[in-house]
């Protein structure tokens, strides 16, 4: 792809190029977090320089998706973005001001490795019955975001209201078809992400909330996190005042980790005056 780039004469000699992956790079240039977990500990960034030998701009793929849509996509006129990725499985990214905000050891953005928020043992128990017993997480911990909301977690509440497996795909073309069951599964769905994502309001409190990842791409899920959120963030009892986070829709779909990665390389490109701060 660099090669065709500098054919094509869009890639300067000396330019950076831009990588988004799952997980994140550590000082040393070795990629740790990665749910490919063949991937970890491996020096991605020093093997792809050394090879390209232009340098390379790493980043975790929720925070190349929140620089991009904050940047020119949902949420450009805010000023806070959390990216939320929805797939496989959960990630997320912070975007302050357009620059990524990576947290002192690459962590910021993992909310999906935060406990799911269990209020009550009656809480755990509509949990199991809706979505079966939660496996453990692959980073070891026990339920997990990740193990609740990850994409098969949606099929899952499906398969128990019907007894019938589907795919992402599948699903999708339910709920364009207002199928019933597909719609409760969504609902529910719906429920737990706002739950999960209450925790991240009420830490870092975001202008823009943006939802990306294929389970995104659902009809109304946006609409059912939106208003179910103000009921789960702190407000201290003031059902009139309770603040409104506002949620949307990725702009840029599969391409916004990508182009995230991009601006982020293009910054570096560009030096210390450019919006957007290297990693
Ligand atoms: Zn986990």
């Amino acid at each position: 792809m660099v090669e065709t780039g500098v054919r094509q004469g869009g890639l300067g000699p000396r330019q950076p190029i831009g990588m988004c992956l799952p997980g994140a790079i550590d000082q040393d240039g070795r990629v740790k977090n990665s749910n490919a977990l063949w991937m970890n500990e491996q020096p991605l960034k020093v093997d792809i320089e050394s090879r390209l030998g232009r340098n390379a701009v790493m980043a975790n793929d929720g925070v190349c998706f929140a620089v991009s849509e904050a940047m020119d996509g949902a949420a450009k006129e805010a000023s806070m973005v959390f990216g939320v990725v929805l797939g496989t499985g959960v990630g997320g990214g912070l975007a302050v001001d357009g620059r990524p905000w990576h947290g002192a050891h690459g962590l910021c953005g993992e909310w999906g490795h935060n406990p799911f928020p269990v209020r009550s043992r009656a809480d755990f128990e509509r949990l199991e019955a809706e979505l079966g017993p939660v496996p453990t997480c692959f980073c070891g911990q026990s339920l997990c975001v990740e193990t609740v909301l990850r994409g098969r977690a949606l099929a899952e509440r499906y398969q128990r209201l019907t007894g019938r497996s589907v795919e992402g795909a599948q699903f999708a073309r339910l709920i364009e078809q207002k199928d019933a069951d597909a719609q409760t599964a969504l609902h529910r769905y719906g429920l737990d992400l706002a739950r999960a994502l209450s925790v991240v309001v009420n830490q870092i409190d975001p202008d823009v909330i943006v939802l990306g990842g294929g389970v995104s791409d659902n009809d109304g899920l946006v609409s059912i996190v939106s208003e179910a959120l103000p009921d789960y963030i702190f407000h201290a009892g003031q059902v009139d005042t309770r603040p409104q986070p506002v949620v949307r829709r990725h702009v840029w779909g599969d391409s916004s980790g990508l182009r995230g990665a991009a601006w982020m390389a293009q910054s570096l490109s560009l030096g210390s005056d450019a919006p957007i701060a290297s990693t």
